[in-house]
């Protein structure tokens, strides 16, 4: 069939909006009418080709939610007509990783992910021309439909707007999974989050969540500290002044745990200095290919950790669930973190808000009569 979907033929060109061919969804893999899609930092990464060569043409897109239109021999954990969101490691549950109960590493997951290609290997996305195209980290979802592998849908609670339940498959999945797997915060920890964007705002939501008595939330704008605020984070600190001597002051010594979510050297640095003796620093920040970070190594000497986290460090799958539960429950705000909301064609705006470092996260409204009314957006007045 044809789609419209937000094409990158190579990187230092506009996303384009334009007509590409899906085909039917094959034996265990799914296809949705997509709602509502997020628009993260790694997009920005994918679209400037900083993750590394042959990674287009692609068709972006890794969080997002929307309706089961068809489903292929195989499946059977959803049905036509069931909302569900997006997950972009569909683990395969029979890997070493999988099976050592790491399904965020699931191997042919990974491998098929970075080449872009579902489970079996193949694309179901071309240009009008025959040009295989990318699916973005398996998902693609910055399209009006997209086939996707089974593991790669997760069955969503009714009631949750769909334009929320985009936001659940990365920034959420990723944030509160490093702070509950990784950064595993206890009620009373102290917490510094440097880089409150979509998935730092979802770290802080965490930790509140988790009941860390201190959150102090780091970063250059003003208006994402607010949102980190409302989030519940207890300080705000400006990145372009002395974080680390405040957070230090502030906690007596430095906090539990900081998470890096900015994916840049000097903020790992920043981190490192910022938590106390036995503390730990889990990056979760997506740094482009190449980049090197350094800590003082004679520290490790007083029990410091550096931890690197992917996807959660969980089981997505069996987590996402749980977090729309949250966010139905009222526990958990998904609308706070929206500042801006478009259409589709938007998407090369939305990039471009992300590269200026303006505003947390973008939903592209793909399809307005399934993604709900949009509400309260942006911090509170
Ligand atoms: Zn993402
Ligand atoms: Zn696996």
């Amino acid at each position: 069939m044809r789609i419209r979907a937000a094409v990158l033929h190579e990187p230092g060109r506009p996303v384009t909006v334009e007509q590409v061919e899906l085909e039917p969804p094959q034996a265990n893999e799914v296809l949705v009418r997509v709602a509502a899609a997020g628009v993260c930092h790694s997009d920005v990464h994918l679209a400037d080709g900083a993750l590394g060569e042959g990674r287009w043409p692609i068709v972006l897109g890794h969080e997002g939610a929307g309706v089961v239109e068809a489903v292929g021999e195989g499946v059977e954990h959803v049905a036509p007509g069931d909302p569900v969101a997006f997950c972009f490691v569909p683990a395969c549950r029979e890997c070493r990783s999988c099976r050592a109960g790491r399904p965020n590493l699931c191997e042919p997951a990974a491998a098929n992910g970075v080449r872009g290609m579902l489970m079996d290997g193949t694309s179901r996305l071309r240009l009008p021309d025959g040009t295989v195209l990318q699916h973005g980290l398996m998902t693609a979802c910055f399209a009006e439909r997209t086939v996707v592998a089974k593991g790669g849908v997760v069955p969503l609670p009714e009631g949750l707007p769909l334009w929320q339940a985009a936001l659940l498959g990365c920034g959420v999945v990723t944030g509160l999974g490093a702070v509950r797997n990784v950064g595993r915060v206890q009620a009373g920890d102290s917490v510094a989050v440097f880089g409150c964007g979509g998935v730092g705002l979802q770290v802080v939501a965490g930790a509140r969540l988790g009941g860390a008595a201190t959150i102090v939330a780091v970063d250059r704008v003003p208006e994402k500290l607010e949102l980190a605020r409302a989030q519940g984070a207890t300080h705000a600190v400006d990145a372009g002044g002395k974080p680390v001597s405040e957070i230090r002051a502030l906690t007596g010594g430095g906090v539990d745990v900081a998470f890096e979510v900015v994916g840049r050297p000097e903020t790992v640095r920043l981190a490192w200095g910022a938590i106390r003796p036995g503390g730990t620093v889990v990056v979760v920040g997506l740094a482009p290919k190449g980049v090197d970070a350094c800590v003082p190594a004679i520290e490790f000497l007083s029990d410091k950790s550096l931890r690197g986290t992917y996807y959660g460090s969980g089981d997505p799958a069996a987590e996402l669930p749980e977090y729309a539960r949250l966010a139905l429950a009222g526990a958990l705000d998904l609308a706070r973190v929206v500042t801006h909301v478009d259409e589709l064609d938007g998407v090369e705006r939305a990039l471009e808000r992300l590269r200026r470092g303006e505003g947390a996260r973008t939903v592209l409204v793909v399809d307005p009569a399934l993604a709900g009314d949009v509400r309260r957006v942006g911090p509170p007045a």
